[in-house]
């Protein structure tokens, strides 16, 4: 039926429906960030019975024959579409395969699993009792083990859950990584770890807030129509609309790092994406080529720029405007660089947080590929790591096994994103440090800074997921992917701080 209509009519109702699904997973976005700043408490319930039915409508357009043999008719007739339908059309039938591959049923239960798992996380973490979330996680491994095997893979079953948040990358890729990491690290930790300097004082929230605003629109150059921050429990952005996306922040009256640089971040992701090209408004291309790529950009604002010396000189007097800080910039700089272990990955320093994630990394592989894994032993184990890669050990679960949140809401696989995020960032840096020799000095001033996201939108944003996350590093920095510019990049800054040690 499709083959007598024109090549034209086939791609316009491809994109009617692709918009259509859009728009719906826009509504959900906004009932999202709704949630999660300013719904009344007692909402909260009925908020998620909507969000539930208005996602399982744009699951199931997405999902629906009629999709695929639309994507499928063009497949067949690849010459005639222009490049960005071709990729589309490429990247949608990739997603629509992979999401056809779990039958519904299995989808619907680990949604209702993971709901249930989560009640019973809040409660166990709060208690520390482990043997309380242990069946749940245990029941979510081995639901994920079978949407695995629905997936397919071609080394291991874990590959099938990475590729969702890493499409391309391979655990024994990234176990490579994590084990040049891992001995990188412990030196660099050894050799400057000291204790934490707290930069004390009383900052009101609305000057924080102040503060925040002029950083992200003046400094980063975030555009102030398009964008907006509001506060909420848990730091995040959320993209509402083509030209609609929006960060929270979380403020303490004591401290003014957490939420400074928890802005900085998310205004880092916020910039990828409102760098989107518009060709790919309304397809699932409008979004990040991966949850590495997208780390990346928050990362690369918060700690190769944000905590280097030069953007703490350079945003000083505003600190002293803005907060009343008597602390001098150096003082800044060495605190918001120090390495100290610690045992709450959240708030652990740029250079032990890698180690955090390996941790959970090598944990949640061994529990997804050993169908025999003794699930009594998992707090023992992230113990024994601690204590391996940290050199402490936590006193409860609570502040061991039961800190995040992550395997209760049933996902395996996204805790490398984040330090994949701190390698391509590292390496972004450097490829940058050639092209603009001034990155390598102390007197870095806001045009920089505007070039820089100039070449964060050509090199990397306005490709949305048009491309894999390996070609477009590949392509933008000349280097595959490799912790040592990562290494590099920390035993830099470590030994300026540190010229004695
Ligand atoms: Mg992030």
């Amino acid at each position: 039926m499709l083959s007598v209509k024109s090549t034209e009519e086939i791609v316009s109702k491809l994109f009617e429906r692709l918009k259509r699904i859009t728009h719906l997973n826009y509504a959900s976005a906004l009932m999202s960030w709704d949630l999660e700043t300013y719904i009344p408490s007692a909402g909260a319930k009925g908020r998620a019975e909507t969000l539930a039915t208005v996602s399982t409508m744009a699951f199931e357009m997405f999902t629906a024959p009629e999709t695929g043999a639309l994507l499928e008719e063009l497949l067949s007739r690849q010459d005639k579409l222009e490049p960005h339908v071709k990729d589309i059309v490429r990247v949608c039938y990739r997603d629509w395969c992979r999401k056809r591959a779990v039958p519904p049923e299995l989808h619907r239960e680990l949604t209702r699993t993971s709901a249930e798992a989560q009640v019973i996380w809040r409660s166990a973490k709060m208690e520390s009792n482990y043997a309380k979330f242990e069946p749940y996680l245990k029941r979510l491994v081995e639901l994920n083990r079978q949407m695995a095997e629905h997936i397919g893979y071609s080394e291991e079953r874990y590959d099938a859950l990475l590729e969702e948040y890493e499409p391309g990358l391979k655990a024994s890729d990234f176990q490579a990584m994590a084990d040049v990491l891992k001995d990188g690290l412990k030196e660099l930790i050894e050799r400057y770890g000291s204790e934490s300097i707290p930069l004390e004082g009383n900052y009101e929230q609305d000057k924080q807030m102040s503060l925040i605003r002029k950083l992200v629109f003046e400094y980063m150059g975030l555009p102030e129509d398009r964008f907006r921050i509001d506060v909420s429990a848990h730091p995040f952005t959320i993209r509402i609309g083509p030209k609609d996306v929006r960060i929270t922040v979380r403020f303490k009256e004591n401290d003014f790092v957490s939420a400074m640089y928890g802005a900085i971040h998310e205004a880092g992701h916020a910039s990828y994406e409102l760098g989107i090209d518009e060709i790919y408004e309304h397809t699932p291309l409008a979004e990040g080529a991966s949850y590495g790529m997208h780390e990346s950009q928050s990362r690369f604002w918060e700690n190769a720029i944000g905590r280097s010396f030069g953007f703490i000189k350079l945003i000083y007097p505003e600190l002293k405007e803005y907060l009343n800080l008597s602390y001098s910039p150096e003082l800044v700089y060495r605190a918001v660089n120090t390495v100290k272990p610690s045992l709450i990955r959240v708030e652990a320093d740029e250079t032990t947080y890698n180690l955090h994630i390996i941790l959970r990394f090598e944990l949640e592989r061994m529990m997804i590929n050993d169908s025999a894994f003794n699930f009594k032993e998992l707090p023992e184990l992230w113990n024994c790591k601690m204590r391996e890669y940290l050199g402490i050990v936590p006193v409860n679960d609570s502040q061991g096994v039961l800190q995040d949140i992550h395997w209760a809401f049933g996902s395996f696989g996204y805790f490398p994103t984040y330090t994949l995020g701190n390698i391509y960032s590292a390496q972004i840096l450097w490829k940058l440090r050639q092209e603009y020799p001034q990155l390598r000095t102390d007197e870095i001033d806001v045009d920089l800074l505007k070039e820089i996201m100039n070449w964060l939108r050509e090199k990397i944003h306005r490709y949305g997921r048009s491309r894999l996350p390996y070609e477009l590093l590949v392509d933008a920095t000349g280097w595959k992917p490799s912790p040592e510019y990562l290494l590099n990049y920390l035993r830099e800054k470590l030994e300026t701080i540190n010229p004695n040690s």
